[in-house]
């Protein structure tokens, strides 16, 4: 079993405080959902989390099973097991889908136990199919000209292939249609287990009838200022965030 924990984190964006003390522990085998209005702080989260060099940590830790991550580059917070899918995932011509995941694959494990090409093959080939995608999406370069649905889609196929033990996924079901919705809740939930955790941010509640997650956050103003079962979710949608905010009194 793993943990993340985030402690007390404050972040800011070109001098501006945009996280204002962030608490929230998550434990594989949980999946835990933070909603928020737009603008509240939900990417900067992510983005400090993975070590995004625009977002400046100015206060707080982020530790996984409690080593602080915050001095670690990108590459090595990935390689201790942590994954982002991102609300507006990056095209890059001239490396292939396939390459790309190999390549994301190999750079996780130690030098001399590279994935074998077959192996990689086969598990690209179930994957791929566990998500409706056509297999010549495995040679198109990766995300150019790909549909939002696909890139979506794709980023739920580095998931799988990649198994980290954290994966956030940060609006994975903005711009989805319901097909694409239920393709892409059905590979977070064939991820679901004891060595997998997985923090889903989202707007609305919808996708959360798909993955049901244990723990559901709310963020505003750039707090956690509620935390409920999947029932909290329910009642957002019923009462909009103004029923929260009015309730807890807030002026955000
Ligand atoms: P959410 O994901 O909850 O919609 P964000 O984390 O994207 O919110 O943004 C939080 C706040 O930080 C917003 O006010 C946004 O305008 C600001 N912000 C985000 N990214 C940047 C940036 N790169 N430069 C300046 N301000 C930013
Ligand atoms: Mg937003
Ligand atoms: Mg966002």
């Amino acid at each position: 079993m793993s943990t993340l924990e985030i402690k007390d984190l404050h972040v800011s964006i070109e001098g501006k405080n945009i996280l204002k003390g962030v608490n929230l522990t998550m434990k594989t085998g949980e999946i835990h959902a933070i909603m928020g209005p737009n603008g509240t702080g939900k990417s900067t989260l992510s983005e400090a989390i993975m070590g995004h060099p625009a977002y400046k940590v100015t206060k707080g830790e982020v530790l996984l099973n409690g080593e602080n991550i915050l001095d670690l580059p990108v590459d090595e917070r990935a390689r201790a097991g942590l994954f982002l899918a991102m609300q507006y995932p990056a095209e890059i011509p001239g490396v292939t889908n396939a390459e790309f995941i190999r390549g994301a694959i190999n750079a996780r494990r130690p030098e001399d136990d590279a994935i074998s090409i077959k192996n990689f093959l086969k598990q690209l080939d179930e994957t791929m199919s566990v998500l409706d995608m056509t297999e010549e999406m495995a040679d198109r370069y990766l995300n150019e000209g790909f549909s939002g649905g696909e890139k979506k889609r794709n980023e739920i196929l580095q998931l799988m292939m990649i198994k980290p033990k954290f994966a956030i996924l940060d609006e994975i079901d903005s711009g989805l249609d319901i097909d694409a919705l239920k393709v892409v809740s059905r590979g977070v939930n064939k991820m679901r287990g004891p060595e997998f955790g997985s923090l889903i941010i989202t707007h609305y509640q919808r996708l959360l009838n798909y993955i049901v997650p244990d723990v559901v956050h709310v963020m505003m103003g750039g707090r956690i200022v509620e935390q409920g079962g999947p029932e909290l979710a329910k009642r957002l949608e019923d009462e909009g965030y103004a029923g929260i905010r009015d309730e807890l009194g807030l002026d955000i």
